[in-house]
């Protein structure tokens, strides 16, 4: 590959301090605005992998790292925390350059991301084994949590940094080492977060990336022999790909996989509250996000008002520079995935849904990358544009009758990472959140997420939950102790 000298290059991060990929070879990093590159990144490759994953193992084993009281790792997540806060902007503004998002977002996103290492440095002394009452006489058993060892961290680029905290918080305060695989398109604020380590004290080797490609860089780290656990953020087909991958050593994963979240509106919601709830589910992002509320399923009665209600709120929004206050919305993160969102557009009209809104790129708008807000209405739930994750500014409404027939569209799907549902009726809510198959249901509000609350999918959306107490979990073996006290072995050839 070609090489503009002119440009800054990232190497990985390996043992504490920059390397160089081996081969020598540089992948351009695209600002999504103007479409102009403006860094390089290393392209990895699996003897780059083995050389972090190495100095992962020796971070883990080492006195350094290994010898630190629970509470002594938790101070220094926490001094990480504090670096964080204290080069937000710098990180956001790198992130923001990579991945195109509106600015405004992509900040306040990296600000609360410290409270996610604040969260996990205060849990990461109070994980307590227990002591087993057991039916075995003369010995006592109790149970420890220990560290699984390397983990490898692999994320997509609508939110990297987030992302990728999600994971690394929990596994640093388990007492894990890491090397993380950030997207290609989106690698430097990671290369600069993982500095922040260094410079916060934490041992060489604890927090190791490595950039490059899914299948270069993201297969060999999954397969090595000295990587316990995965932690992937991302598409379904790169997620099965990894998932068969440990299987062969029966390593352990969390995958968190795509989503085709149903928002639905009852006849007796706020309306006004529930539109702003429909456009900040799929139009905020410009819809990259996981957990877009991408099917509107619209109760019958109410149908053709609420529509309304939301073309005319949509109807002046402003595309626009990213990096603008006044911008509303932005251009899509990658060239593959304008191509795929125009696609998915066409395939709806194929399919015979009706565009009421949108439904065009804007060539004139920066480097093109842009697609307008749509909403297609005349949806069938067996439609692709409402089975599959389109990852992009495009709505599609669904008619329903009543809570059971919300319930059978909602659920007819194989994800089922969020839902939402809106309406001033306690007993339908009730009845609703019981029966909707999905990790996350919120009720009259849409996409709130804590560093305190678990997320993750039910069926096609993944395995295992990332936030609160339980995500730490992910990142230990349990072992059970049997002590005995009771000095005379029992004869195994007499039956007792
Ligand atoms: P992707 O699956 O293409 O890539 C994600 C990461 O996996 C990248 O770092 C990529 O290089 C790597 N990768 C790709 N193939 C690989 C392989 N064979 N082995 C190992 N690593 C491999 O996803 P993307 O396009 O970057 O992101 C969009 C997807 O991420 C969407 O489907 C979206 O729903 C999903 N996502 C899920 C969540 C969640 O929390 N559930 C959050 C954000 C995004």
């Amino acid at each position: 590959m070609e090489h503009d000298d002119s440009l800054p290059r990232y190497g990985h991060w390996i043992a504490g301090r920059s390397a160089p990929p081996a081969a020598g070879a540089y992948l351009p990093t695209d600002d999504p605005w103007d479409g102009k590159s403006w860094a390089q990144i290393a392209r990895g490759d699996a003897q780059d992998v083995d050389a972090a994953v190495r100095a992962a193992r020796t971070a883990f084993e080492s006195p350094a790292w290994a010898g630190l009281s629970p509470s002594e790792r938790g101070r220094l997540i926490w001094k990480a925390a504090d670096l964080i806060t204290a080069n937000a902007d710098r990180l956001a503004q790198i992130e923001q350059r990579d991945n195109g998002k509106l600015m405004a977002e992509v900040s306040t996103q990296v600000r609360y991301m410290a409270d996610y290492f604040r969260y996990y440095a205060g849990l990461a002394d109070k994980i307590q084994g227990a002591v087993i009452p057991t039916d075995k006489k003369g010995v006592f058993a109790y149970t420890r949590y220990e560290a699984k060892g390397v983990i490898a961290i692999i994320t997509p680029w609508n939110s990297p940094l987030t992302l990728t905290s999600w994971k690394l918080a929990p596994a640093l305060a388990a007492g894990c080492t890491v090397v993380v695989k950030p997207s290609e398109f989106t690698s430097g604020s990671m290369i600069e977060l993982a500095k922040l380590f260094t410079e916060a004290g934490f041992p060489d080797g604890v927090v190791n990336v490595v950039t490059g490609l899914g299948q270069e860089v993201g297969e060999p780290l999954v397969t090595h022999e000295d990587v316990a656990h995965i932690g992937f953020t991302g598409g379904a087909l790169a997620g099965r790909k990894i998932y068969e991958l440990a299987a062969r050593n029966f390593k352990t994963v969390t995958l968190e996989l795509g989503g085709k979240s149903p928002n639905i509106v009852f006849d007796d919601a706020d309306l006004e509250q529930a539109v702003k709830g429909v456009v900040s589910g799929i139009f905020a992002a410009s819809g990259q996000s996981c957990q877009a509320g991408s099917r509107l399923l619209v109760q019958r009665s109410i149908h053709d008002a609420f529509v309304e209600r939301l073309v005319s709120f949509m109807r002046d929004v402003r595309l626009g520079d990213p990096k603008d206050p006044a911008t509303q919305i932005g251009p899509i993160a990658t060239r593959p995935q304008f191509e795929k969102i125009l696609g998915y557009i066409d395939i709806a009209r194929q399919e015979g849904a009706t565009c009421i809104l949108g439904g065009r790129s804007r060539p004139e708008l920066g480097a093109g990358q842009f697609i307008e807000p749509t909403i297609f209405t005349g949806v069938r739930n067996e439609m692709r544009i409402a089975q599959e994750e389109v990852f992009g500014p495009v709505l599609a409404v669904i008619p329903f009758e009543d809570e059971t027939d919300a319930v059978r569209i909602g659920n007819d799907i194989d994800y089922g990472l969020a839902a939402a549902v809106w309406t001033r009726d306690l007993k339908r809510a009730m009845f609703m959140t019981d029966k909707l198959k999905a990790g996350t249901v919120w009720v009259n509000n849409y996409r709130a997420t804590s560093f305190t609350s678990p997320f993750g999918g039910y069926k096609e959306s993944g395995i295992g939950r990332e936030s609160g107490i339980d995500a730490i979990k992910e990142y230990f073996d349990t072992k059970c102790v049997w002590l005995s006290s009771d000095l005379e072995v029992p004869n195994p050839f007499v039956r007792r």
